[in-house]
């Protein structure tokens, strides 16, 4: 896959975000805790079936739209493109998208033929999905599974009434996928199934590739998002998820406290200061280069290792 840069893309700083519990939030983790008449306005940035699903707050909405004027901003969701396309950031659409985990890579709306072609030939590296898929479902108990789907024939995952299911049964199903180079990942209501060539750190090395960008920031909560915010050269996490839960640190990583959707706000508050620092910074005194992958000091047991670093 060889093409020159996007136009106006070159050295300027890549911002890749999970989207669900790192930017947006539904009502259940919105976690606002102040009183209500101190709560602050929120911004609808999803609708579902006709009511409204997803919330940032109106400050991280100005935030990330200022943002994207600067930077170049890359979503990158376990969300299939169908999901993801009903979410509507603020500021013009982004170009680049990475969805279903990276197994998709969206530009302009379209999934791109050529990252699909790829990651299919990847795919053959680990079990199959049948394998995996008949595995969740035989271990899994009528009493706390609400609904099992396949997202995009890539990666499975089951919806769950969360409050019954055993505090052991994702770890023994981590171990099992572990050994047949899947990853599993517990979000809310689901419970993800993800094969480890499918990593988002891989499609945004990609967009990185293609667009001849500088550094990358990166955001995410989950165990799907520890190899982007490994990849990137400065990551946030919010204050819950499976992140904060494991205590998974690296050096470049900036743990906040904040939880729910003051999270979200926080962390765009932070990369928005990153960037100005950045610019601010003269060229002469800019540390590049891939350097060595940062050392980990809790490795999650089931993330998949990044993508390697383009040259810089
Ligand atoms: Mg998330």
């Amino acid at each position: 896959m060889t093409r020159p840069p996007a136009p106006g893309t070159h050295g300027r700083t890549l911002v890749a975000s999970d989207l669900d519990r790192t930017l947006i939030y539904s009502a259940p983790a919105l976690e606002l805790t102040m009183p209500d008449a101190s709560a602050p306005r929120l911004l609808c940035v999803e609708t579902y079936e006709h009511k409204p699903l997803s919330f940032m707050t109106e400050e991280a909405a100005r935030l990330l739209a200022a943002l994207a004027d600067e930077a170049l901003f890359v979503p990158a969701t376990t969300r299939t493109p169908e999901q993801y396309l009903r979410v509507h950031p603020p500021g013009p659409p982004p170009r680049y998208a990475v969805c279903a985990n990276g197994g998709h890579l969206l530009v302009d709306g379209e999934s791109d033929p050529e990252w699909r072609e790829h990651v299919a030939g990847r795919l053959t590296e680990c079990a199959p999905l049948d394998q995996v898929r008949a595995h969740m479902l035989e271990a899994a108990r009528p009493e706390w599974l609400l609904k099992e789907r396949v997202a995009d024939g890539l990666f499975a995952y089951l919806v769950v009434e969360r409050s019954l299911l055993p505090g052991t049964w994702v770890k023994e199903l981590a171990e099992w996928a572990g050994d047949h180079g899947w990853s599993v990942s517990l979000q809310g209501r689901k419970v993800y199934a993800v094969p480890h060539p499918l990593t988002k750190s891989a499609a945004v090395a990609e967009v990185a590739r293609r667009t001849g960008t500088g550094r990358t920031l990166a955001a995410g909560d989950s165990l799907l998002d520890a190899d982007l915010l490994q990849y990137a050269d400065a990551a946030w996490r919010p204050g819950h998820g499976e992140l904060a839960d494991s205590g998974w640190a690296a050096p470049h990583l900036r743990a906040l406290a904040d939880r729910g959707v003051l999270a979200g706000e926080r962390i765009l508050h932070e990369m928005t200061a990153a960037l100005t620092e950045e610019a601010a910074t003269p060229p002469h005194s800019v540390v590049s280069g891939p350097g060595p992958a940062p050392a980990v000091s809790a490795p999650p047991p089931v993330a998949p290792s990044p993508a390697p670093r383009p040259a810089r």
